[in-house]
């Protein structure tokens, strides 16, 4: 772990906290994980850079600073059971895994899961459970969630979402159109949902049945 750690400081005082991410926990989770396990090989010299990076399948590993304002809007402190759909890498799952109690993670694409689950097996993260599908349904058999965060572009709020969040649980998910979001976060209060809209950005597309078709 210690590989790097001087690049992963640097990422953290630069790009994460000098742009307003404040949590300590996300913080330091950060500066821990090794992202350049997480990004193909030819793309190493670039892990700690403030970009996405191609994982293969067309998809993306996230820039470091939108998992890090995604994962500080999520407001975790430790006993929390989350889903994230879009495991891609797997690098935002490791984040999650560090600062809550289960992590329950969907990809639609086989390689991508497969690939993640043996990045993380690496480390010994042992409160992650992954599956293959569609996740714009959610995982109805574990829900509730105490936090649900969306890794990949929606048109909408899809709704059957919002049901499998717990009373205060939060929705964290780009929404716009295909070329650019605003980053959303739904919070269940006494039943009703309140929405906040944050940052700007540009995800790949939540395919499915509650997000974008294929065509
Ligand atoms: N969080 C990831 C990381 O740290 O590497 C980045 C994820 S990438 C931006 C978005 C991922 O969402 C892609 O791997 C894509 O295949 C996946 N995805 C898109 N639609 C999906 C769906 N309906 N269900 C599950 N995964 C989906």
């Amino acid at each position: 772990m210690k590989e790097y750690a001087e690049t992963r400081k640097h990422m953290v005082e630069r790009q994460l906290a000098a742009r307003g991410i404040r949590d300590r926990r996300v913080l330091r989770v950060m500066e821990e994980v090794p992202r350049h396990l997480f990004v193909d090989k030819n793309s190493l010299g670039g892990a700690y850079d403030d970009n996405p990076l191609p994982i293969g399948s067309g998809q993306t590993i996230s820039q470091p600073y939108m998992v890090a304002i995604m994962t500080e809007l999520l407001e975790l402190k430790g006993h929390e059971k989350v889903l994230e759909i879009g495991t891609g890498s797997g690098y935002q799952t490791a984040i999650l895994a560090g600062l809550c109690h289960w992590v329950f993670t969907i990809e639609r694409i086989r390689s991508l899961s497969q690939r993640a689950e043996i990045t993380l097996s690496q480390f010994g993260c042992q409160n992650i459970t992954f599956v293959v599908g569609d996740g714009s349904a959610g995982w109805p058999s574990e829900a509730p969630f105490d936090g649900i965060i969306v890794t990949a572009g929606s048109p909408k709020i899809p709704e059957i979402l919002l049901d499998q969040l717990i009373e205060g649980g939060r929705l964290i998910i780009p929404v716009g159109d295909r070329f650019a979001q605003t980053l959303n976060r739904a919070t269940k209060i006494e039943g009703g949902i309140t929405i906040e809209r944050h940052t700007p950005c540009r995800f790949v597309d939540l395919l499915g049945e509650h997000g974008w078709s294929k065509t």
